[in-house]
C-alpha cells in the first residue's frame, strides 16, 4: 500500500516568537544601552547555562512559588538528572558565584547578564513562554546604597532608551527576625476571611502566607487592601535599611511610590523589594480608536541576603534586579521611539559583464575593509535594475564597473542625487569615496 504523503508545515511553539530582521535594531539598542550602563557602573558580564538542576530553583525561589510550581519547564536528561529551563536569573548567578569561588573577586561582585528565560504561562500581549531579561546582581555587600544604585540603573537604562512615565513601587519585606511576627498577624487576618479567598490562596494560607499578598485575583486583591502592613512590623535593622534606601533614591531623584503590599512571591527575598512600572496612555484599535491607560511591569528585583545560605553556602548578602526586554521593546514601538537601522549602505556597487563582476567582488572587499558600508545586487545583470536597487537603498553614490572600466582600470562614480558621473582610477577610488562621503 502506498503511504499517503502528509504535507506538514511547522509553526513556532505557543508563546514563542521569531525576532525578525526588521526588529533586530530594537534588540541591539536595548542590549547596547544595558551593557553600556552596566559597564559604566563597573559591572562584569556573567553567562550561566540556560538549564540548571531543577532543585536549584525549588530551593531558592521556593517549591510553592508560581514560577517553580506552575511555570517551570522540567525534564529528565538521558543520564537521569532532573533539569529545568531557567525561569529566572538570580539562582543561576548565585550558584555560579559560589561554585566558581567568586568570593575572591573585588567585593562586592557586580555582575550583569542578558539572555532568554522560560516560563510556562498563558501567552498574551507582553507575556511569552520564552522571553528575555537583562539583569544585574551585586553580591557580597549588605549596604542599602547598592539597593538604590541598582534601582537607579534600571531607571537610567529605561530613560536612556527614551521611555517615559516610569514609576518604581518599593517595599521592604523584612528579614527572618521581623517576618515571623508579621506572618502571624497576616495569617490571623486571612483566616478570618478564608472563605473569600481563591483556591490558590487557600493553599498559600497554609503553605506560604506571605504569597497571599502576591495574588492578582480580583477577590484576593480586595482583601489585600486591608491586610496588615509589613512596614509597620520591621525590626530596627530592616527599618533603618529601608529608610536609607529611600533617602538614597531621594538623593538620586528617582521617582518612587511606597507599596506596602508588594512582596514579589519568591522565598529568597529579604528587605528591599521593588518593581518598575510604566504607565501611559496610548491609542488602540483599527477604525474605532480608543485611548487606553495601561500599567505595565517592566522589571523588578530586591535584596536576597539569605539566598547563598539557602543554597548551602556561606553568608553572602546580595541585591539584584531584572527587566523584561520584550516589554521594553513593545513600549519603544508604542511610544514611537526612533532607532537607527543597524546597517545602511553609503555606496552601491553596480557591475556589468563578467570582468566587471569579478573586479567588483574585489572592490567590495576593499570598501568593506575601509569601513565604507557597501550595497550590492551581484545577482542582477541589468544596470537599470541595479540602479533602482541603489535608489531604494538611499545611497549617495553608486560605483559602476563594466567591461570597459575593468580593462581601463577605472570606476565610474555616480552622484545619485544630481546624476553626474566621473571616472576615477581604481587605485584611488577608496580614498576618494571616503572623502566624498565625509562632505
Ligand atoms: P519577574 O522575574 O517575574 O519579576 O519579571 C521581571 C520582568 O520580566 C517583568 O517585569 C517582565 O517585564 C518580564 N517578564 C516576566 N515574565 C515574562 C513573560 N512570561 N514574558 C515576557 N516578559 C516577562
Amino acid at each position: 500500500m502506498a503511504t499517503a504523503k502528509i504535507k506538514k508545515t511547522y509553526q513556532k511553539p505557543k508563546g514563542t516568537f521569531d525576532i525578525l530582521p526588521e526588529d533586530q535594531k530594537y534588540w541591539e539598542k536595548v542590549r547596547k544601552v544595558f551593557k553600556h550602563i552596566a559597564l559604566g557602573y563597573g559591572f562584569d558580564r556573567i553567562d550561566t547555562p540556560i538549564f540548571e538542576h531543577a532543585d536549584l530553583f525549588g530551593t531558592s525561589a521556593g517549591e510553592t512559588s508560581d514560577i517553580v510550581e506552575k511555570q517551570m519547564y522540567v525534564f529528565k536528561s538521558k543520564g537521569g538528572d532532573m533539569l529545568a529551563l531557567r525561569p529566572e536569573g538570580t539562582p543561576g548567578v548565585m550558584r555560579a558565584f559560589m561554585e566558581n569561588g567568586l568570593f575572591n573577586m573585588p567585593s562586592p561582585a557586580k555582575l550583569y547578564y542578558l539572555g532568554p528565560f522560560f516560563r510556562y504561562e498563558q501567552p498574551q500581549a507582553g507575556r511569552y513562554r520564552q522571553f528575555h531579561q537583562a539583569g544585574l546582581e551585586v553580591i557580597g555587600d549588605k549596604d542599602p546604597i547598592y539597593d538604590a544604585q541598582v534601582i537607579n540603573m534600571l531607571v537610567i537604562a529605561a530613560e536612556e532608551l527614551g521611555l517615559k512615565n516610569l514609576n518604581i513601587e518599593i517595599n521592604s519585606i523584612g528579614c527572618n527576625k521581623c517576618r515571623p511576627a508579621f506572618r502571624t498577624q497576616l495569617v490571623r487576618y486571612y483566616r478570618a476571611r478564608a472563605a473569600k479567598l481563591c483556591k490558590d490562596c487557600k493553599r498559600r494560607l497554609k503553605e506560604n502566607p506571605m504569597r497571599l499578598l502576591d495574588c492578582k485575583e480580583e477577590k484576593c486583591e480586595q482583601l489585600k487592601a486591608h491586610a496588615p502592613n509589613l512596614i509597620d512590623h520591621l525590626c530596627e535593622e530592616c527599618h533603618d535599611h529601608f529608610k536609607c534606601v529611600l533617602e538614597y533614591l531621594d538623593e538620586l531623584e528617582v521617582p518612587y511610590s511606597l507599596n506596602s503590599h508588594l512582596v514579589r512571591g519568591l522565598d529568597y527575598y529579604t528587605k528591599t523589594v521593588f518593581e518598575l512600572f510604566l504607565e501611559d496612555e496610548h491609542v488602540e484599535g483599527g477604525s474605532e480608536k480608543t485611548h487606553q491607560r495601561s500599567r505595565l511591569a517592566l522589571g523588578g528585583g530586591g535584596r536576597y541576603d539569605n539566598l547563598s545560605k539557602m543554597l548551602g553556602g556561606r553568608d553572602v548578602p546580595a541585591m539584584g534586579a531584572g527587566v523584561g526586554m520584550e516589554r521594553i521593546i513593545g513600549i519603544m514601538k508604542r511610544q514611537s521611539i526612533k532607532v537607527a537601522p543597524l546597517w545602511k549602505p553609503d555606496v552601491f556597487l553596480v557591475q556589468l559583464g563578467v570582468l566587471g563582476k569579478k573586479k567588483c567582488l574585489k572592490l567590495f572587499e576593499e570598501l568593506r575593509k575601509a569601513g565604507i558600508a557597501t550595497g550590492e545586487a551581484f545577482g542582477k545583470d541589468s544596470i537599470q535594475a541595479q540602479l533602482r536597487s541603489a535608489d531604494r537603498a538611499g545611497v549617495k553614490l553608486s560605483l559602476i564597473l563594466g567591461q570597459k572600466e575593468a580593462i581601463d582600470g577605472v570606476v565610474i562614480v555616480r552622484d545619485m542625487e544630481s546624476g553626474s558621473q566621473e571616472a576615477i582610477a581604481m587605485e584611488k577610488v577608496v580614498k576618494i569615496i571616503k572623502d566624498k562621503l565625509k562632505k
